[in-house]
């Protein structure tokens, strides 16, 4: 078997890239045989090292690239460690709309079987950098010194960093003053290894239209050492804070927030907009963390919707009712569903928060709870999803075809599911009129996609 293997590990060779995988990486072939390679560009010309050999397909290192493609970006020395969650920061952003739209279309072709379904030019950002508005980095010690950034990519080693080309300026200024001042005042860091010390996480969250700051110390002990003059630093040198937190973690883990939580000073929430509507951010909640983007999202969302104020929306997958909310504005009732309870609670304040009345929540799987609003003789006349990445339930997309609402409206995380679905839908009655992909998240692999489909 391994004779059909044209390549053998620490070999070098020339290749060619002809195409992406679903998270950037570069896909050329020798003799047939596929091999994948971070940070190549499709169309560049290169010699690789071989790192790994499976059955049928290895990985590569890039070593040197003889012809570059136009949409090739080199990345500054101080962004390189970012890497890990940034897979195509070596592309312009030219370059990444393109890797996402012509992914889309792939795709939708491939598993969709649907190459004549029109996938609209991808809408991206006008400012592509600093978008994100919340950071969540770990704490160390290196030197004597405290130190955080992001973990070198595979590893638990921290990469002292103060600056990250996705976060919001105030979100990098926020993390360098905290790690400023408990450095200054000689607060312990987190010790994984030794599972010693206190400061785990600094955490920021910002509300861009409210300019609202919060921070979260993330720490093992109840105790902080020099809590006192930590928090009033911290408030005089952080003009926008609003909501000082302090989340207690004492387990040995990965996962960041421990179950404590306590207002050491100012707000439980900050607030933030996502169009007109307004949302308390906690620091458990869930928020979205471009919320430009997600702005023109879900207007497309309520575009394809089509409301003339008479109709009754289904909204599964709703978590803490962003699209509700903004539907609900438009249409005579919306009934929101989510798995998460804390989620569909934040739902709830949320539509209070703005006074919305005309919306409903409820908490259980979608592919339950909506048949059960059919038995009830609830008739949708559109029904948006929104499914993590694995998709909508099969037994929902059944639901659906039996509801019959006039319209679906999509919002897909992930295009292979996207497509899969759509192929389903268009088998029980549906056509979908257009795709539409927004890049909610520059830099990194993840493409969002809403669609239109109406009953035939
Ligand atoms: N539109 C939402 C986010 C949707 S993300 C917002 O803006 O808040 C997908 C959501 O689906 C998550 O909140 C997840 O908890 C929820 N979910 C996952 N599986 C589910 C299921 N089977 N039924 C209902 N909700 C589910």
């Amino acid at each position: 078997m391994t004779e059909s293997i044209p390549v053998k590990k620490n070999d070098y060779v020339d290749i060619q890239f002809e195409d992406y995988t679903h998270d950037g990486m570069g896909v050329g072939k020798i003799n047939g045989y596929p091999i994948f390679v971070e940070k190549a560009l499709v169309g560049e010309q290169a010699k690789i090292k071989i790192v790994k050999v499976k059955k049928s397909y290895g990985y590569g290192k890039l070593i040197e690239v003889y012809k570059k493609s136009p949409f090739r970006r080199e990345i500054p020395k101080e962004e390189e460690h970012q890497y890990g969650g940034c897979q195509i920061q070596h592309m312009t952003y030219e370059g990444q709309l393109k890797f996402k739209e012509d992914y889309v279309r792939q795709v939708l072709k491939k598993i969709g079987k649907l190459s004549d379904v029109p996938v609209r030019p991808i809408i991206g950002m006008d400012e592509p950098n600093h978008y994100r508005n919340k950071a969540q980095m770990p704490v160390g010690q290196k030197d004597g010194k405290l130190i955080s950034g992001f973990y070198r990519p595979r590893s638990h080693e921290i990469v002292d960093t103060d600056e990250s080309i996705i976060h919001l300026q105030e979100i990098n200024e926020a993390v360098k003053v905290v790690k400023e001042v408990a450095s200054t005042l000689g607060i312990p860091a987190y010790d994984e290894k030794n599972h010693k010390g206190v400061l785990r996480h600094i955490y920021a969250r910002y509300g861009r239209e409210t300019g609202e700051l919060m921070v979260v110390l993330v720490t093992r002990t109840e105790q902080i050492p020099k809590k006192k003059q930590l928090v009033t630093e911290l408030t005089q040198r952080l003009p926008k804070l609003k909501s000082l937190i302090q989340n207690v973690n004492p387990k040995r883990t990965n996962v960041i927030l421990g179950e404590k939580t306590k207002v050491l000073w100012g707000r439980e929430n900050i607030y933030d907009y996502i169009g007109n509507v307004k949302f308390a951010i906690s620091a458990k909640s869930f928020f979205q963390v471009n919320p430009v983007q997600t702005k023109v999202l879900y207007e497309k969302a309520l575009e394809y919707a089509n409301l003339s104020g008479k109709e009754t929306v289904i909204d599964a997958y709703c978590g803490i009712g962003t699209i509700s909310l903004f539907l609900a504005q438009k249409a005579k009732n919306v009934y929101g569903v989510e798995v998460v309870g804390d989620a569909i609670e934040d739902a709830r304040r949320n539509a209070e928060l703005n006074g919305i009345t005309n919306v409903k929540f409820a908490v259980g799987k979608a592919e339950e709870v909506i048949p059960k609003c059919a038995e009830e003789g609830i008739r949708a006349d559109v029904i948006v999803v929104d499914p993590p990445r694995k998709g909508c339930d099969e037994k929902l997309i059944q639901t659906m075809l039996e509801m019959k609402p006039a319209r679906i409206v999509y919002v897909s995380c992930n295009p292979s599911t996207l497509a899969r679905d759509l192929h389903m839908l268009e088998v029980g009655g549906y056509r979908t009129i257009e795709v539409q992909p927004v890049d909610m998240f520059p830099y990194t692999s993840h493409v969002e996609c809403v669609s239109q489909i109406v009953l035939k």
